[in-house]
């Protein structure tokens, strides 16, 4: 297997930014894989919780992640997670594990694992699109199409409100957002663009938009 897939477009950003849609609508637009290492986060704090582990004891959270047999599926029609052979797609989206996840994604070990496991995805597949927090400057900063997708925070929490299940009220989101994002940033720097990263405000743009965008920057022989 080569080292060196053909193309990576990786795109990082806060909650709410519209990673996880853009991402997929680039890699159907472009024939591409899409990975969402959020998902991979996710179902390493599920497993963490359905197995009632501390979220204090990060040995034991640690040891959990270690001994995860995770697949995710690449395919951006129809993504999917499965933990030690149990499809838990929809379970990982769920708000508990929303409020929790960042407890095992600050843990420097369980990083190092899923980022390896994340580049090995990244060189199974010639084309991808990845999306995530720290992308562009840890997983993979060599990718040909490196963007920071913001969005204003309201526009941000107005999104995720629309999305979640069970429409908790507009004060439970704009907690769990703020709340999850400053805990993400004091292990990935995604507020600011790295040194030949493009930032793309979505905030006025609409989904087919900033599609655009992010498929202007692929170079045309790469396209
Ligand atoms: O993107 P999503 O909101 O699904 O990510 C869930 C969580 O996974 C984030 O809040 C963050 O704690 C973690 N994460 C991360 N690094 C990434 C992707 C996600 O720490 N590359």
């Amino acid at each position: 297997m080569s080292d060196k897939p053909e193309l990576v477009v990786a795109i990082d950003g806060p909650s709410g930014a519209g990673k996880s849609s853009t991402a997929r609508g680039v890699a159907c637009r472009m024939g591409m894989a899409f990975l969402d290492t959020g998902a991979m986060y996710r179902a390493i704090s599920w497993a963490c919780q359905t197995d009632g582990i501390d979220p204090n004891d990060q040995a034991a959270l640690l040891v959990r992640a270690e001994t995860a047999d995770l697949q995710v599926g690449v395919d951006p029609q129809h993504p999917t997670v499965v933990l030690d052979g149990h499809d838990i797609t929809r379970e990982i989206r769920r708000p508990e594990v929303s409020a929790n996840v960042s407890t095992v994604a600050v843990i420097p070990q369980v990083r190092q694992l899923l980022t390896a496991q994340m580049r090995q995805t990244i060189v199974s597949c010639r084309r991808i699109v990845v999306e995530g927090r720290d992308i562009t400057t840890v997983v993979w900063p060599q990718a040909a199409v490196r963007v920071l997708l913001i969005a204003d925070s309201e526009i941000r929490i107005a999104r995720r409100a629309a999305e979640v299940r069970g429409r908790p009220g507009h004060g439970e989101v704009r907690g769990s957002i703020v709340d999850r994002d400053r805990k993400d940033a004091t292990v990935s720097q995604f507020e600011i663009p790295a040194p030949g990263v493009e930032l793309i405000d979505s905030t006025l743009l609409d989904l087919g938009q900033v599609i655009d965008q992010v498929i202007a920057l692929v170079p045309e022989k790469l396209r």
